[in-house]
């Protein structure tokens, strides 16, 4: 079979690419370094789609993510993949805190996010008895899914349009032809190398997007590429189901490095608090919880939760944020780009594809047949 188009990387956003593309192309390839899909950041995150509240107007988290949003509601119920729109209530906790939620609430708005609403310290009780604030901005279009599913349907669609899937595969090396195209160089768990060539190769490594990327040729300093591993863990809050009915965010952190610990929900109703973010510097994949972090997460829980107590929290797990940012930095945008200009036509590079990457996997994947497209 000839191949047109390689897709390095099944998660969810590769996965998207994949069954986006072969759509309507033959000779789409997935490669996969794992045993089977989704086994990294795709399965380590809160399930959250996001209505696109806080990222900076015009970039491509905003625009993809409201996208996103739009398209994974009808996807959920054509596909029955279990979702719920249960909204999310952002909180203030202290008066000065109440300006913030309407800052959040102008740049959903500018983001296309124009269904967020003001409610009191009163409502705030009515809709979550149990959360304390005084002030709250309502999101009903937030919801939750259960990822697992999405990325079956994506895979399943893969399938369907005669793509392929290739687990076991760790492309070490992608060079450049004489004739324009690609050659891909692959290496199986038993030591065994291969290669083939590829028309259109596109990045969706994850946390390896930046090394693939520099596999290519691309000098990914120069370029912005470097990727900073930020850990988050989360813990599991062993209250009674229906605790909470939506999810309950405090106001975010400075310069976004993540929301702030969060209480998030999931389709069975358990309560997760997190994640939190920490920088490791050493790039090391730490997927070990951080029990010494219990005590400030249960402090910064119990200011919008005041009844639980610190023995309800239990180490739950963790998920690792591929940041184009490191400490102190300004926030970064996704980058999704095909490098023409780097003289590399046909390379499509997605880096730095953190939150809100589950909720835009769909848009981002037309985003990316939309760049193919172009240059076919
Ligand atoms: C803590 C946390 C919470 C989050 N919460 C949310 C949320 O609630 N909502 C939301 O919208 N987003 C959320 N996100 C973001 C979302 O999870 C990611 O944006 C999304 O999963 C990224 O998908 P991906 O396919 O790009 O990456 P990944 O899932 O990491 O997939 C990349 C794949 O590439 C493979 N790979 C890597 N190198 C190679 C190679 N050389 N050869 C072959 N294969 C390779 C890996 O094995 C992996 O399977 C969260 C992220 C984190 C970390």
């Amino acid at each position: 079979m000839e191949i047109t188009a390689t897709v390095i990387g099944a998660g969810v956003v590769g996965l998207a690419v994949a069954a986006e593309l072969s759509e309507s192309r033959k000779g789409v390839l997935i490669l996969e370094r794992n045993p089977s899909f989704g086994q990294e950041t795709s399965s380590r995150n809160s399930e959250v789609i996001h209505a696109g509240i806080y990222y900076a107007k015009g970039s491509l988290k905003a625009r993809l993510c409201v996208e996103g949003n739009r398209m994974l509601y009808p996807l959920c119920e054509s596909g029955r993949i279990p979702h719920r729109r249960c909204g999310k209530l952002i909180v203030a906790t202290a008066p000065e805190e109440e300006a913030v939620l309407l800052d959040i609430q102008e740049r959903a708005r500018e983001n296309g996010a124009d269904d967020l609403k003001m409610v009191s310290a009163r409502e705030v009780k009515d809709l979550e008895p149990n959360v304390k604030a005084c002030a709250g901005l309502l999101s009903p279009s937030t919801g939750i899914i259960d990822s697992h599913r999405l990325m079956r349907r994506f895979a399943a669609r893969v399938q369907r349009n005669g793509a392929q899937m290739v687990p076991h595969t760790t492309v070490s090396r992608v060079e450049k032809c004489d004739d324009g195209r690609y050659r891909v160089h692959v290496a199986y768990p038993d030591g065994e190398q291969d290669s083939f060539v590829s028309r259109w190769v596109v990045n969706c490594a994850g946390l390896e997007s930046d090394r693939v990327a520099g596999s290519m040729g691309i000098d990914v300093d120069a370029c912005g590429y470097r990727l900073h591993y930020w850990k988050g863990d989360y813990f599991s809050l062993d209250v009674p189901s229906g605790y909470l009915q939506r999810l309950v965010y405090p106001v975010p952190q400075a310069n976004h490095v993540g929301l702030g610990v969060h209480a998030t929900i999931d389709l069975g109703n358990r309560v997760k608090l997190g994640p939190d973010a920490t920088y490791l510097p050493e790039r090391n994949p730490d997927y070990a919880v951080n029990p010494a972090a219990r005590q400030s997460f249960y402090e910064a829980a119990r200011r919008y939760l005041p009844a639980i107590t610190i023995d309800q929290l239990n180490p739950e797990m963790v998920g690792i944020r591929p940041k184009l940012q490191q400490p102190g930095d300004a926030v970064r945008d996704f980058i999704i780009a095909e490098e023409s200009s780097k003289g590399l036509p046909g390379i499509v590079n997605l880096i730095g594809i953190e939150s809100p990457g589950l909720t835009a996997s769909p848009a981002i994947a037309r985003y990316v047949a939309n760049l193919i497209a172009a240059g076919e």
